[in-house]
């Protein structure tokens, strides 16, 4: 399955790469393996996920939740700055490279942080060797804040960066104002299902229209993570292809799978920020996947102990975790009908390495680095306790069958996950990116 075709045929890995697709390849000096009634798809790459390492291990780190993302068929991630400390420092960026170099399963790129004091820090960052600059997860200033409420900082930082930079967008005020309004209501014990309502459509698009008008005043190279709402999805353009867009956007697994009906039995389980919202959304967001105007899909994996995310409303943590189960849900919508094995290729490998500009991954081609997935569209399983891979050891998805299961998971030609059992002989590259234009 790549580039919009499904063909039947022999592929040849030689070394770490893809050196021959043809509709038969005979070469009696490699082990073959039988693919008969499975589709090969390239590797999930997924651009945003929180490992935990250094600073917060008791939640994951990135050996743990690489495995993780491997069984769920993610061959390369490009992890978040909020760990402890943030990555806010060129040593520090280059301290989780080092880290992954010796026990990342999948390929890596590590986002360089920004806050309010390191702007001429984060624009040291090497755009060939590092996949972007992301405030995401980091408060702006002490403890308080996103970056998308300082109109002043982002005009600096957009005239200036000739990276891409990731943003998370939410409007601070309209937040604090909305969690009074039901702290008045509910005192600490706010029901979660207001978590919709107090992280709101409206904080979402006000943050969201700010943030892309300075953006497009400056041709800035700009990519919003995690768009929740409709309405915020309606402001980007389709008229491109993804490759040239200066301004590109995601929708996560959980936005697209839950809704704020969910609440009522997961509760906390599904408090996300952006939080999960109404089922106009939910489905919005998937039209707006297919019509183009929002690029990618990524999962957001932001594992917490299950301690975590228990107690009220104030003290539950928002994020969960996703690696393992994204591309079994994604492959479940397709199931239902609502998105072509061709569509969910598209966001969830192709678009990706368009975006990034990756050098010779997210596609299934002749020279490109063999990052491949064997999936079986049909042999059910459920998610339970026993077959979670995650360090925190539990899922929004628990009890849920999915039809399709990951079968065999290659990066760069190594054979890492095989019907469940792991190679991890090998460890995965860092990924290498074209300058933006
Ligand atoms: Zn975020």
């Amino acid at each position: 399955m790549n580039d919009g075709k499904i063909t039947n045929a022999d592929l040849l890995i030689v070394n770490d790469r893809i050196e021959k697709i043809a509709p038969h390849i005979s070469d009696l000096n490699s082990a073959i393996i039988d693919a008969e009634g499975l589709y090969l798809l390239p590797g999930v790459i997924d651009d945003q996920v929180h490992f935990r390492e250094p600073g917060l291990t008791h939640k994951g780190n990135i050996y743990t939740e690489s495995k993780a993302a491997v069984a769920g068929g993610i061959t390369s991630f490009m992890e978040m700055p909020n760990t402890i400390p943030n990555t806010l420092t060129q040593e520090l960026l280059e301290a989780k490279y080092d880290a992954a170099a010796k026990s990342s399963l999948a390929n890596y790129s590590f986002f360089m942080g920004i806050n309010k004091d390191n702007l001429e820090e984060a624009l040291k960052t090497d755009t060939e060797n590092v996949c972007g600059i992301t405030d995401d997860g980091l408060y702006f200033n002490n403890d308080e804040g996103i970056l998308a409420n300082y109109p002043d900082y982002l005009e600096v930082l957009f005239s200036r960066s000739e990276t891409l930079i990731a943003l998370h967008s939410e409007n601070d005020a309209i937040i604090r104002r909305n969690t009074e309004k039901y702290r008045r209501l509910y005192s600490d014990d706010i029901p979660f299902k207001f978590h919709a309502l107090i992280r709101s459509e409206e904080a979402c698009l006000e943050a969201t229209r700010g943030v892309l008008e300075i953006a497009k005043k400056h041709h800035n190279r700009l990519h919003l993570f995690h768009i929740s709402t409709l309405a915020e999805a309606n402001l980007f353009d389709n008229k491109l292809p993804v490759g040239e867009k200066r301004i590109t956007a995601e929708a996560c697994i959980h936005h697209l799978w839950f809704s704020d009906k969910d609440y009522e039995t997961l509760g906390a389980k599904i408090k996300w920020n952006p939080s999960i919202k109404s089922g106009e959304n939910k489905d919005g967001l998937l039209s707006a996947l297919l019509d183009n105007k929002l690029d990618i899909i990524a999962t957001d994996h932001a594992p917490h102990t299950i301690e975590e995310k228990s107690g009220n409303y104030f003290k539950a943590l928002s994020g969960g975790p996703l690696v393992q189960h994204a591309l079994p849900a994604m492959l479940e919508l397709h199931h239902q009908g609502k998105i072509s094995l061709e569509k969910l290729v598209e966001k969830m490998c192709h678009n990706v390495a368009e975006i990034y500009r990756i050098k010779d991954r997210g596609y299934i081609r002749e020279g490109h680095y063999a990052d491949l997935v064997l999936v079986d569209l049909n042999n059910p399983w459920k998610v339970k306790t026993e077959n979670i891979l995650y360090k925190c050891g539990w899922s929004p998805f628990e009890n849920q069958t999915f039809r399709s299961r990951i079968v065999k998971t290659f990066i760069n030609g190594h054979l890492v996950f095989d019907n469940g059992a792991f190679d991890e002989t090998k460890k995965g590259m860092r990924m290498k990116f074209s300058k933006i234009r």
